[in-house]
Parts: C-alpha cells; structure tokens; sequence
C-alpha cells in the first residue's frame, strides 16, 4: 500500500495541541472556491512552476512504514510538548486506509489529529476518527444550495459526519473559514452556531494570500 502526500510541514501551530508535524495527502472530492491548497486537490502527480521558472513536483508516493519514520523524526520534542502528528490535505478520508495504516505506526510514539472536509462514507469516517486523539472538522457552509455552489458537495453528507463525531466522544473542534460575502455575516454565524449543537466553533479569519498557488498550476482562482 502506498498513499500520495504533498507536503509535510514541521513545527506547525495551528494544528492541533503541543508541536506538530502536518502531512498532507493529495486529492479531495470538494473544489472550494477559496481552497488555499488546489495542489491538494487532485489526486494525479503535478507540477507547480514558480515565479523565477523553477518547477516543483507536487505528488510523492509513500509506504506507511517510510512516512512514518519520517514523521517521527521529532518524536521527543512532540511527545514531550504533548504534540504529534496532524493528517490534512487534500482531504485525508479520501486515503483511509492509508491514514489508518501510519497512524497505527505513530499512535505508541505520539499523538493523531485529523484535519477533514467530512467529506467521505459514514462508516469510513467513523472507523478514521475511532483512532484519532482530535478532530478539526470543517463547517464551511450551514446551506446546502451554498455548499453546493462554492464547494461542490452535498452538505448533508458532512452534517450526518459531524453528527457521528459528536456521538463517538472524540475530542474536536468545528472549523469555519469565514469567507466575506459568502459565509460571514452575523445571520450566518448564528446558523453556525445552530448546527454546531454545542460543539465548540472556531472562526478562521479570511486567508487574503489563498489565490497565491493558483498561477503556479496554471490555474485561475476565480473568487
Ligand atoms: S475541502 Fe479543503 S482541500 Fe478540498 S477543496 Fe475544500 S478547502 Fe480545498
């Protein structure tokens, strides 16, 4: 078994708790119109062509047993911090098995986070966050015509997943990028926080540099 990943970022702090490492997989079956990651969007190998001409690979293929030794390369200082190792992408369900297989390696050592649309099957959801300390899980829109214009999905699909998450006891956060015009205004956040039902709610402020990656792929960022 091999799963494709794009980046892996160290020392990140936004993650979840302690020091972390962020791996993030390739591929996802949402296409937000805000996505700050679209080279995580595909699940074919790509190239990203900088400003100055240089030409980045986009798209490596690992074996559960490789990436997580290269995970654990700062074990103690993640352990020590009460730290670990976060899943995102990309969408990480969309690479269950795969996410299932390294966090098995990794959970003796350090802690597992996931970072996710909610956007896979029920039961794949269920059995990915079984084995995770923290969920992030996104809320990115309350409406479902919205949903399905600015991220191409059924957002009943997520909402049935966050109800799962609240009934399996897994810690976790709800995550809402606050995009101006589409999903910030106060009517907006009282509907978020209707279906949150108690859950906690995290606003994330608009990322103005989310478009920056779109050229490299020759692409457009249309928002
Ligand atoms: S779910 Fe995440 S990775 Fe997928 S398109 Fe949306 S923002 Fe991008």
């Amino acid at each position: 078994m091999t799963g494709r990943v794009f980046e892996i970022r160290e020392f990140t702090l936004h993650d979840g708790p302690g020091v972390r490492t962020t791996v993030f997989l390739k591929g996802c079956p949402l296409r937000c119109a805000w996505c700050h990651n679209p080279e995580g969007q595909s699940f074919e190998k790509e190239t990203m062509v900088r400003k100055d001409g240089r030409r980045v690979p986009c798209g490596e293929d690992w074996s559960p047993e490789a990436l997580a030794e290269e995970l654990l390369k700062n074990a103690d200082i993640m352990a020590s911090s009460g730290g670990g190792v976060t899943f995102s992408g990309g969408e990480p369900l969309s690479q269950s098995d795969f996410v299932l297989a390294v966090a098995a390696l990794l959970k003796p050592k350090v802690g597992v986070a996931i970072e996710t649309s909610g956007y896979a099957p029920g039961d794949v959801y269920e059995r990915v966050i079984s084995q995770m300390d923290f969920v992030y899980q996104d809320l990115k829109h309350h409406d479902a015509d919205a949903f399905r214009k600015w991220c191409g999905g059924e957002l009943g699909v997520v909402l049935d997943n966050i109800a799962r998450l609240r009934r399996s006891g897994v810690r976790h956060s709800l995550r809402v990028p606050l995009i101006p015009g589409v999903n910030d205004s106060e009517a907006d956040r009282g509907a978020f926080a209707a279906l949150a039902g108690g859950s906690p709610v995290e606003y994330l402020p608009y990322n103005p540099a989310a478009g920056a990656k779109y050229p490299m792929l020759g692409r457009k960022y249309e928002l």
